[in-house]
């Protein structure tokens, strides 16, 4: 052979036992891991599509919605941002990209046609004025916002915002992967068009499974596009139709990964069990506690104004004697504990904490705090 066999892959694999409290993933709950591990079926079993259905109902549930183009994509939180413009938006057409953070610079990125941007500065949101305004001057076919941007913990109201596109004949796209199920949100109740989220987060199941919802009136603007959807893999009439969405048939469009399916069906369930509200004022509790504790170590959320901070990530100012590596070194190296820095306009700027899904729980708050305490002690004596 002239490859020779990998050394590397003859020794045992090694994954160690990590809490993962920065923006995500987040560590999946116990029962949702039993699901993923168990054998493998074939995408077209009827099992599968029966945890496909349930799936469905689940969604519409989080997504607070009736939407019959309701499903999970395979793969991570950046195919929904792709699905969404890929699938709305035709060559010459005009996007208007709300960016406060590197999501909004994602899908500008992304949106290779005629993009226009508005911008907020990182930390801060938008308000419906300016959006208004710019919708207004700019007419676009399509409005794309992030609900929590995880680069700066900031949190975008949406409630109202589905009617001032709607009187301009524009659509509107939000992103949740890092807010849904941890802040309210009502896609039909506010007019939303399209809406992704990520399973890794709030949903607490394992990457790789993107959940995502078009409303009847994105849909009918899908089947009336003009060009085909550029992406085979991303495009709805098909995706669609595999997971039923049109009372028709299931053809094979991919080979869905059933361990994710029934992982995810799982996470939809603990959330089922426990009650969306209960689970968005568990995380709501659980940011306030960290705020309380981050104020007893002198320390100073990113985003000053309560009101428009994201429960699930929360974006810490780095002070000026820290040297910010250190502090997230010591927590991975002595507690095996992950805390993040910033990403994008917030990289060197500030830490971020993650409280989602399986881990927004008051001891795992405590246990960062403690791990931050010791670890600002060290870092400032570090560096002295
Ligand atoms: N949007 C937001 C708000 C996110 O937080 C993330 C992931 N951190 C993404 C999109 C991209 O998701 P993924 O990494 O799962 O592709």
């Amino acid at each position: 052979m002239e490859v020779k066999a990998p050394e590397s892959l003859k020794k045992p694999l090694n994954i160690p036992q990590k809490t993962l409290m920065g923006p995500g993933p987040s560590n999946a709950s116990p029962r949702v891991m039993y699901a993923v591990g168990q054998n493998v079926l074939g995408h077209m079993h009827s099992e599968v599509f029966q945890a496909m259905d349930e799936i469905k109902e689940g969604l519409r549930y989080v997504f607070q919605t009736q939407n019959d183009l309701t499903l999970a994509i395979s793969a991570s939180g950046h195919a929904g941002m792709e699905a969404v413009l890929s699938n709305l938006v035709e060559p010459g057409e005009r996007v208007l990209i709300a960016i406060n953070g590197i999501w909004g610079i994602r899908a500008a990125d992304m949106a290779t046609r005629y993009v226009h941007t508005v911008t907020a500065i990182a930390g801060d949101n938008f308000t419906l004025t300016l959006l208004e305004s710019t919708i207004e001057k700019v007419r676009p076919k399509l409005l794309f916002i992030v609900q929590g941007e995880s680069s700066a913990g900031v949190y975008q109201p949406i409630e109202g915002l589905g009617n001032i596109c709607h009187r301009y004949n524009c659509l509107l796209a939000v992103d949740t992967v890092a807010s849904l199920g941890s802040v309210p949100f009502l896609a039909d109740k506010w007019g939303v068009d399209a809406v992704y989220s990520g399973s890794q987060k709030v949903l607490g199941c394992p990457p790789g499974l993107a959940p995502i919802s078009f409303s009847p009136r994105a849909q009918k603007v899908i089947f009336e596009r003009k060009t085909k959807v550029p992406v085979f893999y991303w495009d709805m009439t098909e995706l669609g139709q595999q997971w039923n969405c049109f009372n028709n048939i299931r053809p094979y469009h991919h080979t869905t990964c059933s361990n994710l399916i029934f992982g995810l069906r799982e996470g939809l369930a603990l959330i089922v069990e426990e009650g969306l509200e209960n689970v968005e004022k568990r995380h709501k509790l659980c940011a306030l506690r960290l705020y309380e504790g981050l104020q007893r170590l002198g320390l100073r959320p990113f985003v000053e104004d309560i009101h428009k901070r994201l429960p699930t990530v929360t974006s810490i100012t780095i002070p000026e004697d820290v040297d910010w590596r250190q502090v997230i070194a010591y927590a991975m190296k002595n507690y095996n504990l992950e805390i993040s820095g910033g990403l994008g306009p917030t990289a060197g700027k500030v830490w971020r904490i993650g409280l989602m899904g399986y881990n927004a729980t008051p001891d795992k708050v405590d246990l960062v705090l403690k791990v931050l305490k010791e670890a600002l002690q060290e870092a400032k004596t570090g560096s002295k």
